[in-house]
């Protein structure tokens, strides 16, 4: 098997440390859309995803980004004002901050400062174990003050399944943050601090349904380590960066291809995420979600930083796909 992330079937701007080349069992994507006459082109515009950086203090099997603690790229104050005068131009339902670890970037209190009052809805992605002591106090104070959104990651309630993919140790290090984050108000009904976890697969296959994933997480949580949260979100793992060097080394990569195309759910597409977000990466360029930002594919047809733009897609405006999107349509979607 050629290495190479799975594309459309065509040479594509590669993706981190990657040779690009078609993936000879999978059926472009663009191809697939078109026999179910299913467009996918963008809706209105209503999340900005704000990618602070590829520095992180874990180096997860799954990560699209291979983020880990060797990454310089972390967003400058620059960007971050830039960010900022972007999400006050254009008023966003939704903000979404993640990483990398953006604990771990120095200017984020500037930043959950800056555009909590400009959304409705802040979120913050956290790998429960980036920063700890007075630090994690002082960011947490932060986000409660601003009622930010926490998004942990927490694959698995089986410790020896999640360390497996995040490193020894790091689950047990999660499990004393949430029961923290649960003593401050966090995932507690009735106190308005939302604390959402997302699980991905910890292995070369689909996740479970939705509901039943947050079944047994809920179960498992709160029977095991008496934490509580809110809603779990789960995703298929993208065959790209660290995750699909994992695939090819364990000769999973073939079979994992056509468990996504064979999971194609026509009704996912309507839903999908990259119809009505907009990303932005550390060095403020925008994309059309996270993973065309991975392998360096911009939105629109030339690469434009957050200060530049004058007005947001219109719909119908046409989104950059790959072969990749496979993962966000497989079973119930990544939406
Ligand atoms: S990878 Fe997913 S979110 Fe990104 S363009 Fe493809 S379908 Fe949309």
């Amino acid at each position: 098997m050629a290495e190479g992330i799975v594309t459309d079937g065509r040479e594509i701007s590669p993706g981190i440390g990657t040779g690009v080349k078609e993936a000879a069992t999978v059926d472009p994507f663009a191809d697939t859309l078109a026999r179910h006459g299913l467009p996918l082109v963008r809706d209105r515009v209503h999340t900005l995803q704000v990618n602070t950086g590829y520095l992180c203090n874990l180096q997860c099997r799954h990560c699209h980004l291979e983020a880990g603690p060797g990454r310089k790229e972390i967003m400058s104050r620059e960007t971050m004002e830039a960010v900022v005068s972007f999400a006050r131009r254009f008023p966003f339902q939704v903000v979404d901050v993640t990483g990398g670890a953006p604990e771990l970037v120095p200017g984020l209190p500037f930043l959950v400062e800056g555009l909590a009052p400009l959304a409705p809805r802040l979120m913050l992605r956290t790998n429960l174990s980036a920063v700890s002591g007075a630090e994690w106090e002082s960011l947490l104070a932060l986000c409660g003050a601003h009622r930010v959104v926490l998004v942990a990651s927490f694959p698995s309630t089986n410790p020896s399944q999640a360390d497996a993919q995040r490193g020894a140790g790091v689950t047990e290090a999660a499990i004393a943050v949430l029961k923290r984050l649960n003593a401050a108000g966090y995932g507690v009904e009735g106190t308005g601090l939302e604390l959402d976890l997302v699980s991905n697969p910890v292995g070369a296959f689909l996740p479970v349904s939705n509901e039943s994933a947050e079944r047994t997480f809920r179960t498992d949580l709160l029977r095991k380590w008496g934490v509580a949260f809110h809603h779990l979100y789960t995703f298929a793992n993208v065959p790209m960066g660290r995750f699909r060097t994992w695939l090819l080394r364990t000769e999973n990569y073939d079979r994992y291809l056509k468990m996504l195309t064979d999971g194609f759910n026509p009704s996912a597409v309507e839903r999908l995420m990259c119809r009505t977000l907009l990303s932005v990466s550390w060095d403020g360029f925008l994309y059309d979600c996270d993973f065309n930002l991975a392998v360096g594919r911009p939105h629109g047809d030339r690469k434009a930083h957050v200060s530049d733009l004058r007005e947001l897609p219109l719909p119908g405006a046409p989104i950059v796909i790959g072969d990749y999107c496979y993962a966000c349509t497989a079973g119930s979607g990544f939406t």
